[in-house]
């Protein structure tokens, strides 16, 4: 079958469409699209993650305080009981303040050291929500760039699309061409196949040395076919 070498760019193109038109019914997923998805997946994942580390330094920051608000009570009461027990003469009285004042005193120095390990407990989860951040604006970046990459890539054609510009196609084509295609299309439900100097792209077999020798020697105008699956091939 003999083509005018920019005419069977268009047939291959028309071969191709209705491949993937009656294969998929949908188009594919762009790559801008696959990456756009994949950075809102982590984008949303950071966010919690954010949150989470937030929610972290706010608790530490709660327990801080009221480690803080009974340090404050407990030295209070401390400096109540040596106040009383300047004034106090009883015996038993002294004791019971005595016994007060030492307790208090050991309730503070555990509290002190609850206190101090709370202090080194939000050192590190400040860090850490430090690190949170620092990933979250990486993640939005990188959202905004997978975003306007999206925005600023070509729209995939929808099914009317293929389906119209299939029809351009057929009608750019000669008649006889379009029959030998759909004749050959019929059979093997390829018609016509991209040829990439090695194999056939309707039957993906590596063709034989002298096979590949014989299509790539074919005049440009002529379309050889596919000794295995039967294509018009097209050489890419
Ligand atoms: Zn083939």
């Amino acid at each position: 079958m003999k083509l005018d070498p920019q005419q069977q760019v268009l047939l291959l193109e028309l071969a191709t469409t209705q491949r993937l038109h009656e294969s998929s019914g949908k188009a594919p997923e762009s790559p801008e699209q696959a990456e756009l998805t994949k950075a809102t997946n982590a984008l949303a994942r950071q966010r919690s993650a954010t949150h989470a580390a937030q929610r972290a330094v706010d608790d530490m920051e709660r327990e801080i305080l009221r480690i803080q608000a009974d340090e404050a009570r407990l030295r209070s009461r401390i400096a109540d009981n040596k106040k009383q027990l300047m004034a106090a003469t009883d015996p038993s009285t002294r004791k019971d303040l005595n016994k007060d004042l030492y307790t208090t005193k050991s309730r503070l120095n555990d509290l002190l050291s609850e206190l101090a390990e709370a202090h080194n407990e939000i050192h590190a989860l400040r860090n850490n929500l430090d690190l949170a951040n620092q990933r979250l604006a990486d993640a939005e970046q990188a959202f905004d760039a997978a975003q306007a990459a999206k925005d600023a890539a070509p729209a995939v054609p929808t099914a009317a699309d293929r389906e119209h510009r299939m029809a351009e196609i057929r009608q750019s084509l000669p008649a006889d061409i379009i029959a030998a295609y759909d004749a050959q299309r019929n059979e093997n439900s390829v018609g016509v196949a991209a040829f990439n100097g090695r194999s056939c792209g309707g039957c993906f077999i590596i063709l034989p040395a002298g096979d590949i020798a014989a299509i790539r020697g074919a005049a440009a105008d002529e379309l050889p076919q596919c000794p295995d699956c039967g294509s018009y091939l097209v050489r890419t």
